[in-house]
C-alpha cells in the first residue's frame, strides 16, 4: 500500500479548497469502499480528503419532504422513525448494507458515489425521486438522481465536486413502499439483485377490508384486494444488478397507469419489468435467473408497499416479505 497525505477539511468550503489544490486525490467518508480498493492496491491516490468533520452533511431534516445529509450513516437511516414510517423502503435498503459494523461507519453519500450497480440505497432513492445536492467551486446544483449514475462507478460528478445531500419530496396517504435486497445469504452478501417499489393507491371500497386482506396467503390477499377496488394513483419501480446501473422501470410503473389492482395486472407488471431488465451473468447469478427473479420480486415489492399503503402493516421489518 503506498503511502498517501490525509487531510481534515471542516466545512465544505475547505474540502473543495483542498481538493482543487490537489492532484490524484480522492474524497473519503466511511471509507468502507475507498480503503477496500487502497489495501487491494486497485486505488493508489496521493491524498485522501476526509468528510467525517466536514459540518453540513450531517443531519437528517424533515421540510416538505426529507433532506438527508450525505454523511449520514446506514444506521442512523435504518434507525430514523420518520424515514422508516414514510420513506419505508429507504431504511430497509440503508438497514441491509453489509454489517452492522459496516453501517455505522458507512455513509449513504459514499454508497451512491461509489456507483455500484448492486448499491442497497440507489433503488430507495430512485423510487422516491430523489434529488442530489452537489456543491463545487461555482455553487450548488442538484441532479436527479436518475442522471447521477452514468455507469459502473461512474457519476456525474466534475473534479472537486462532492455531494453534500439528498432531498426527497413528501409523499401523501395512502403511500407505501419496499425494498427487496435479493441475496445468497442473509449476512454480508451483496445482492443478487435488489427491487424496491413506491405505490400511491386509492381504494374504492372499504378500507378496513383491505387492512384484514393481508392477513391470509397472497392470491387470497389479491383477490381481496381486487374486490375493494384498488386502483393505482403513482407508481415507481426500480431495480438494481439488471442493468450497469440502478434503474427505473418505467414501462412496468406506465403499465399500472389507471388501473387497479388484480392478478392479470401484477403478472403484466412482472413480465415487462423483466423484459426491461438488463442483466448478464456473474458469480452471484446467471441473467436468466435474475431476470426471473425480477418478474417475481417487482410483485412482492409492489404487493409489500400497498400492504403499508393501507396501513396493514406500519412498519418496516422483517427484512424477508414471503
Ligand atoms: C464487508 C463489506 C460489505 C459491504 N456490503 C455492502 C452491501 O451489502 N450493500 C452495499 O450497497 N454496499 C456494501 N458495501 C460497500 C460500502 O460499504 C457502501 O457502498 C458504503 O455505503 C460506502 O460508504 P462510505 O462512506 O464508506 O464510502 P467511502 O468508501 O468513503 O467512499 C466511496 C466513494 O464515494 C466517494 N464519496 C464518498 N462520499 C462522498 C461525497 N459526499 N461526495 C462525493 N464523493 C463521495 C469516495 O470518494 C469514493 O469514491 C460493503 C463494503 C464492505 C467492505
Amino acid at each position: 500500500m503506498k503511502a498517501y497525505d490525509y487531510h481534515k477539511p471542516h466545512t465544505v468550503k475547505e474540502a473543495i479548497d483542498i481538493m482543487d489544490g490537489l492532484e490524484n486525490a480522492k474524497y473519503i467518508a466511511g471509507g468502507t469502499d475507498v480503503m477496500v480498493l487502497v489495501r487491494q492496491g486497485k486505488l493508489s491516490p496521493a491524498n485522501l480528503v476526509s468528510l467525517r468533520n466536514v459540518s453540513g452533511l450531517s443531519g437528517i431534516d424533515v421540510q416538505n419532504g426529507v433532506r438527508i445529509g450525505a454523511g449520514v450513516t446506514h444506521t442512523q437511516i435504518a434507525n430514523n422513525e420518520f424515514i422508516r414510517e414514510h420513506y419505508s423502503a429507504l431504511a430497509e435498503g440503508a438497514g441491509v448494507v453489509g454489517s452492522r459494523q459496516i453501517r455505522n461507519v458507512a455513509t449513504i453519500g459514499g454508497n451512491i458515489c461509489n456507483a455500484a450497480p448492486s448499491a442497497d440505497t440507489a433503488c430507495p432513492l430512485l423510487i422516491f425521486d430523489a434529488a442530489v445536492v452537489i456543491t463545487g467551486k461555482s455553487g450548488e446544483r442538484q441532479v436527479s438522481i436518475d442522471d447521477f449514475f452514468l455507469g459502473p462507478n461512474r457519476v456525474v460528478l466534475e473534479k472537486g465536486e462532492l455531494v453534500t445531500a439528498f432531498v426527497m419530496p413528501a409523499f401523501g396517504a395512502g403511500t407505501g413502499s419496499a425494498y427487496i435486497k435479493h441475496a445468497r445469504r442473509m449476512a454480508m452478501d451483496l445482492p443478487v439483485l435488489g427491487i424496491a417499489a413506491r405505490a400511491t393507491v386509492k381504494v374504492g371500497g372499504k378500507e378496513d377490508a383491505c387492512r384484514d386482506a393481508f392477513a391470509g396467503d397472497v392470491s387470497e390477499t389479491i383477490k381481496r384486494l381486487e374486490a375493494e377496488g384498488v386502483a393505482f394513483e403513482d407508481v415507481r419501480i426500480a431495480m438494481s444488478v439488471v442493468a450497469p446501473r440502478p434503474m427505473r422501470a418505467r414501462k412496468a410503473e406506465e403499465s399500472l397507469k389507471g388501473r387497479t389492482l388484480s392478478e392479470k395486472t401484477l403478472e403484466e407488471l412482472g413480465e415487462i419489468a423483466a423484459s426491461e431488465s438488463q442483466p448478464r451473468d456473474s458469480i452471484r447469478g446467471e441473467a436468466w435467473y435474475r431476470r426471473d427473479m425480477v418478474r417475481v420480486l417487482t410483485k412482492r415489492a409492489l404487493l409489500k408497499s400497498i400492504e403499508r399503503a393501507v396501513g396493514a402493516s406500519s412498519m418496516v421489518f422483517p427484512n424477508r416479505l414471503w
